[in-house]
């Protein structure tokens, strides 16, 4: 077929892409897109020298910039999966950045050169904020629990509310997790109502503990009713066996202080279960990081099991976290992003609201709306929020176009409207979004 022979070689295509782009990338693009003509030709469906050179140039320009890219969310939801769950604080990126540029002291004391502990950087500062007697940090929550369970029942039966069987994001399946653990699961009462009284006739011979698990992205109404934590511990005491906590959410401050609804903080679980676990990157604000609190026993049992070594964190996580905990420390805690997002307040919002709409110009207006706390936390509470709406042609078509410009903007669409809520924005980026918009209105304007 003549247009195949004709269609040019990689090296020659790659060639014409663009000194700036890594030769890596154009090669790549300049092999994907000959490969793609000569399918089409191969169907009879030509394409230009032209544009043959414009696809391959526009896939090497995106072969080329990272994957992991900053996004400004623009969705309303705090702590957003898809996003990484908290933004960190500029005081915790910096630790960060700071911790991976350089050597650090991560497992050396500076003033006698001996050898320290990587947990030590986080553990005084969750002692003194949570009022438990030792902690240390892993991967995430779920590897958390895996740890407790694994070092301190496994092999024996773990009691768990029918009310709190839940499933977590998908593969975190509390009952798999008790299983994968090496435990035994005994289910406990019934989905709406479990009592005390139900505990103390699971009890016996070959239970090690009490689980007690947060139903951290639900809510059940009606008829409900789940025995006292408190009441708890004195059972697991007289009975000799562990209260563990699956807390989650990993809250550190008194949510009702900033006009929500409050929920139990790291100390209420401290107060109560002889060991517990929590998310870093949920309500607490930080990096992704399992943080496991309690009894001085309990710590050191779970220190020593050989798993704990498989899901130690690195020096970069630690610095973010203990950057975010010294926040706390010092009274600064809105300047963690999470808990700033959270209690901002409607006038705030519909002066950046507004801010937001007179920078993209008539296409957009300001509307009341609900911006959502996500990440499996705080379930069933919606945020009141204003909100942007920007009219545009097809709104699935602009949201796309917002995600892939530079920097992405994540928009809500809703009831057939671009929406976009400055809750989750910082001051300078109402600015960038609102030109990425107009960026994409325009466009669509000059296409009809
Ligand atoms: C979110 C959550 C987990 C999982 O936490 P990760 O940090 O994502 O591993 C476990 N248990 C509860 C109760 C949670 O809310």
């Amino acid at each position: 077929m003549e247009g195949l022979r004709r269609l040019p070689k990689v090296d020659a295509l790659a060639g014409l892409l663009g000194e700036e782009l890594p030769w890596v990338y154009r090669v790549e693009a300049a092999r994907r897109t000959v490969e793609r003509a000569r399918s089409m030709l191969r169907e009879g469906r030509p394409i230009s020298g032209e544009a043959l050179v414009a696809q391959a140039r526009e896939e090497a320009a995106l072969l080329a910039r990272p994957g992991l890219r900053r996004v400004i969310n623009a969705s309303g939801v705090v702590l957003h999966t898809g996003l990484g769950r908290a933004r960190w604080a500029k005081a915790a990126a910096e630790a960060a950045a700071e911790a991976g540029a350089n050597h650090a002291a991560l497992e050396i004391r500076l003033d006698s050169g001996g050898r320290g502990d990587r947990q030590e950087h986080v553990e005084q500062h969750l002692r003194a904020l949570v009022g438990c007697e030792a902690a240390m940090v892993v991967n995430n929550c779920a590897a958390a629990m895996v740890l407790i369970l694994a070092a301190l029942a496994r092999g024996r039966e773990v009691l768990l509310s029918r009310g709190q069987m839940v499933e977590i994001g998908g593969s975190f399946r509390m009952p798999e997790v008790i299983e994968a653990s090496g435990c035994v699961l005994r289910e406990v009462g019934c989905t709406n109502k479990t009592r005390i009284a139900d505990y103390e006739r699971a009890l016996h011979e070959g239970v090690a503990a009490i689980l007690r698990c947060h139903p951290s992205n639900f809510a059940v109404i009606g008829y409900v009713e789940e025995a006292d934590p408190r009441e708890l511990r004195a059972l697991a005491d007289r009975r000799g066996v562990l209260l563990v906590d699956d807390m989650g959410s990993g809250c550190l401050a008194d949510l009702s202080r900033l006009g929500l609804p409050r929920v139990e903080t790291m100390r209420d679980v401290a107060s109560w279960a002889h060991v517990a676990a929590a998310s870093g990157d949920k309500l607490l604000g930080g990096p992704q990081a399992g943080l496991i609190f309690g009894s001085r026993a309990c710590l050191e049992e779970i220190r020593r099991y050989p798993l704990a070594r498989a899901l130690r964190p690195d020096k970069g996580t630690l610095a973010a976290l203990e950057a975010t905990l010294r926040l706390y420390r010092e009274g600064r805690e809105l300047e963690i992003p999470t808990l700033k997002y959270l209690a901002r307040g409607e006038r705030e919002l519909r002066r950046m609201a507004s801010r937001l709409a007179r920078r993209i110009g008539p296409a957009a207006r300001t509307v009341p709306s609900t911006s959502e706390v996500g990440g499996g936390a705080l379930p069933g509470v919606s945020l009141a929020t204003w909100a942007v709406e920007v009219s545009t042609g097809d709104p699935q078509a602009a949201a796309r176009s917002l995600r892939l410009g530079d920097p992405p903007v994540l928009a809500r669409v809703q009831e057939g409207k671009v929406l976009l809520d400055p809750r989750t924005m910082e001051e300078d980026e109402v600015g960038i979004a609102a030109a990425r918009v107009r960026e994409v209105v325009a466009r669509e304007g000059a296409h009809g």
